[in-house]
């Protein structure tokens, strides 16, 4: 299969007028070329693994063969004046992270998985509220997200309790107990956004930190952090911000908890000094100290070039397109969920959507094999989930209009 300037994607013949209109007055529909996809496909499951941004090849082949061929070890500090050193590369790319999150750039850490970083900040911010015994959490959380909390409480010898409710009740169940919120901003399954802004506030007139995981909000629309007075985060680079499989992780830590903050997995990398070698951890500067040990440089390097895909994108305009993209969704479903039981779980409200689409469909597995099939990617969810996250740095309304008919057809029992 080759890998196509989807520009080249000829146009629907059956597109309606309005959404013709809106692919012309999008401002971000030049983003487009800047991905690789694969020719006849819509790919509606960057909210899983982002495509492969036009630059990453050709970054990865000069990493390759001229940084580590030619450069050896040379490279860990080769240009360091220009911050092109390895050394380097995880701050710069924690640099373009904390503009898309709301974020200094010496509050982000890059390294490692979420799920390791939802360790260090959980272990971190219930270091920070001593005398305090309740994690809560949404009851539906991302698996990791519970297990790593489950895993850190038997290390610290159970001593907390992990309080999960429906997500709709956290707000109702913050009390003077609560050490920590573990709240993933937008639930993989359902689509459904908290507020992020409004629970950070609560919780912090309760006495809680907060630790909010960004995996299906990064890249996908503006986040505030310091605007929500947030304590900690994680995020994926492998999502919405398209650093490649296995991509590099982020952990924010605002500065305020610098100081006071534990660093549970205190690694030499994480040294104020790391070829000092000395005996004792001094914490390096800002977030940084959070990343134990020697950069992934060659995810690192993949996940720095895929980055500049939102170089002078306005955060704003992204949300505005995105909502635009769901909203068509929504509305072009409508009537395939009456005739085949659809049930959508994505809140309608604006304010309540991440950049996803979900409903519980009757056989929902079959149906989204058969879509794959036909080239419109999405995917399953246990136990009866179709999830279609939309992308607006490279999907058009046409493609919208393309997911539908192929949906259309898969649940008509059209042969592909
Ligand atoms: C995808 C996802 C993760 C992934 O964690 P990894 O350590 O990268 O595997 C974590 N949390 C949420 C909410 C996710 O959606």
């Amino acid at each position: 299969m080759t890998l196509t300037d989807t520009q080249t994607t000829p146009v629907p013949a059956d597109l309606p007028a309005d959404l013709l209109d809106l692919d012309a007055r999008d401002p971000l529909a030049h983003k487009r070329a800047e991905f690789l996809l694969p020719a006849g496909v819509v790919y509606l499951d960057g909210n899983s693994l982002g495509p492969l941004h036009r630059s990453v090849p050709e970054r990865i082949e000069r990493v390759l063969r001229g940084e580590w061929g030619e450069g050896l070890i040379r490279s860990w500090t080769a240009n360091a004046e220009a911050a092109l050193d390895w050394m380097a590369l995880p701050d710069r790319v924690a640099a373009k992270i904390a503009r898309l999150i709301g974020a200094r750039p010496h509050e982000v850490a890059v390294g490692d998985s979420t799920s390791v970083n939802l360790f260090k900040a959980l272990a971190a911010a219930l270091a920070l509220v001593p005398d305090r015994r309740v994690i809560l959490t949404d009851a539906d959380n991302f698996p990791t997200d519970l297990y790593v909390a489950q895993g850190l409480n038997a290390l610290l010898g159970g001593r907390y309790e992990l309080r999960r409710v429906p997500n709709t009740e956290i707000a109702a169940h913050l009390s003077l107990e609560i050490a920590v919120t573990l709240l993933t901003e937008v639930d993989y399954r359902t689509g459904r956004r908290l507020d992020l802004a409004g629970l950070s506030a609560q919780a912090r007139e309760h006495g809680a930190l907060t630790v909010w995981d960004l995996a299906h909000s990064a890249g996908a629309f503006e986040v505030d952090l310091n605007g929500a007075g947030a304590d900690f985060a994680v995020g994926c680079g492998y999502k919405y911000l398209n650093g490649g499989p296995g991509a590099p992780a982020f952990l924010f830590v605002a500065e305020r908890h610098h100081a006071g903050a534990p660093v549970a997995l205190s690694g030499w990398m994480g040294h104020a000094d790391p070829f000092e070698m000395a005996r004792d951890f001094v914490p390096a500067p800002g977030a940084r100290r959070f990343v134990p040990g020697t950069p992934q440089v060659l995810s690192l390097s993949a996940l720095d070039a895929a980055l500049d895909a939102f170089e002078g994108v306005e955060m704003a305009e992204l949300r505005a397109k995105s909502l635009s993209l769901t909203d068509t969704f929504i509305g072009l479903m409508e009537p395939l969920c009456a005739a085949h039981g659809l049930m959508l779980v994505t809140p309608r409200a604006h304010a309540q959507r991440g950049s996803q689409v979900s409903y519980r469909a009757p056989d929902a597995q079959a149906v989204m094999r058969r879509l794959v099939e036909r080239g419109v990617i999405g995917d399953f969810r246990t136990p009866d989930i179709l999830r279609f996250g939309f992308t607006p740095l490279y999907h058009s309304h046409a493609d919208v209009w393309r997911a539908v008919q192929g949906i259309r057809a898969v649940l008509e029992g059209q042969t592909p």
